[in-house]
């Protein structure tokens, strides 16, 4: 059956209210999507009828939860094309899996004078944990610009690669300016220069289709959030020799195998990473979020969000002193832009009061916003629940607060 949103937009309770008396009109998913029912059933139904510590009892509930928290590690793994379950890690979400590389391959593999590449539209998320690790190791952050189209500079990327580059790494698409990097082959060029790649999946996995095993990527990290999944969990895929060879960035429950004061030896990989009590329930809400996906059918899903692009940025450029920032050809339904003469944050007032939610500011992408000289911008973020219909209300919605505020 061919995908209709009006249809699949009754899965999420959230998108059926109003706010101020209108339908909320929900563009800001990329800071969050919404829930489907069956993500929201799910956990309910794990807190109703199972929830009991994974790994550590012996009872009934115990050893139910242990195999839903490893079939949803299991579901990741194909999800992403992972040759191995033991490679996918759970995390509290992209910061903190950028966090463990940063942490843990720094430690083991990054020292004095050597280099780290990120980009120039990188969310902070993927600068800040490298500069703190390049503080630690003495090392050295490097920048790959961008045009100002929002496509990265990839003869700069080719001129900045070097036997000191330890790794590059990389968001697959901008949250700013919605821009689809080729990071297949910046992993391709990053290897023959001997250099790992991280790649920032916050805002892809839930456009695109993932295999890192045709990537090659070392790492990849996303949130489960941001993929219609609960919060507070996410993921950090590594390749597995990889992952072997590095320690551990937290210690406690679960990531040991013998403790004795005098030494401790770590468990096997993936607890060797997942100390303590790791977020079970949430874990089991993204696998969820996972097969709700899939079974509406990525293809079907990419080819409804690629025709939606489309549409609002035909309906956006129409727009009389309406700027886009990020003109990338490849790019997903994410649009940062500006109004002449407007503050973002006036825009996004107006528009809120008119039911539909924008984000607006610099994004954690403050280093774009210097790139263009500007404060910040307003975001429309756009998932397979958002339909034409709205993003011509958006399109209203900017006109009127066009009349309101330039008057
Ligand atoms: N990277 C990118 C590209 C993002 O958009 C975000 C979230 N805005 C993050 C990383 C961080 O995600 P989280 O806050 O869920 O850890």
């Amino acid at each position: 059956m061919a995908f209709d949103a009006e249809i699949v937009r009754k899965d999420f309770p959230i998108l059926q209210q109003q706010v101020y008396g209108k339908p909320l009109v929900y563009m800001d998913n990329g800071a969050t999507t919404q829930k489907p029912q069956a993500v929201i059933d799910c956990l309910v139904r794990m807190y109703r009828t199972m929830n009991a510590n994974i790994h550590r009892g012996v009872h009934f509930l115990s050893e139910q939860t242990t195999e839903c928290y490893e079939q949803s590690r299991r579901t990741v793994q194909s999800f992403l094309h992972a040759p191995f379950a033991e490679e996918i890690i759970f995390t509290r979400g992209a910061t903190d899996s950028i966090n463990a590389v940063a942490f843990s391959f720094g430690e083991a593999y990054v020292h004095p004078g050597d280099e780290i590449l990120v980009s120039e539209m990188e969310h902070h998320s993927n600068i800040v944990p490298w500069q703190m690790m390049c503080d630690r190791k003495k090392a050295r952050l490097r920048v790959i610009p961008m045009h100002d189209d929002g496509t990265l500079d990839l003869e700069a990327f080719r001129a900045s690669l070097s036997g000191k580059t330890r790794l590059v790494a990389v968001t697959q698409v901008s949250n700013t300016l919605g821009t689809v990097n080729p990071v297949a082959d910046i992993i391709r060029e990053a290897h023959q220069a001997g250099t790992r790649v991280l790649i920032d999946a916050a805002q892809s996995v839930q456009h695109l289709s993932i295999d890192v095993k045709q990537l090659d990527c070392d790492f990849l990290a996303f949130s489960g959030h941001k993929l219609y999944g609960p919060t507070g969990v996410g993921v950090l895929y590594g390749k597995r020799d990889l992952l072997n060879e590095m320690p551990p960035y937290q210690g406690g429950g679960d990531m040991i195998s013998c403790v004795t004061f005098e030494k401790t030896t770590y468990n096997e990989l993936p607890l060797k990473f997942e100390a303590g009590t790791n977020n079970y329930i949430d874990a089991a809400g993204l696998a969820c979020a996972i097969d709700y996906l899939t079974a509406l059918g990525l293809p079907e899903v990419q080819a409804y969000e690629k025709r939606l692009t489309q549409y609002a940025l035909s309906q956006l450029k129409n727009i009389p002193g309406l700027r886009i920032y990020g003109e990338a050809p490849e790019r997903a339904a994410i649009f940062s832009f500006l109004v002449e003469g407007i503050h973002p944050y006036d825009m996004g007032m107006v528009l809120d009061k008119l039911g539909i939610a924008v984000r607006t500011g610099t994004h954690c992408t403050q280093p774009v916003m210097d790139h263009y000289n500007i404060d910040g911008t307003v975001r429309a973020s756009l998932a397979f629940y958002n339909t034409e219909k709205e993003i011509d209300i958006l399109c209203e919605g900017i006109c009127r607060a066009k009349k309101i505020l330039l008057a």
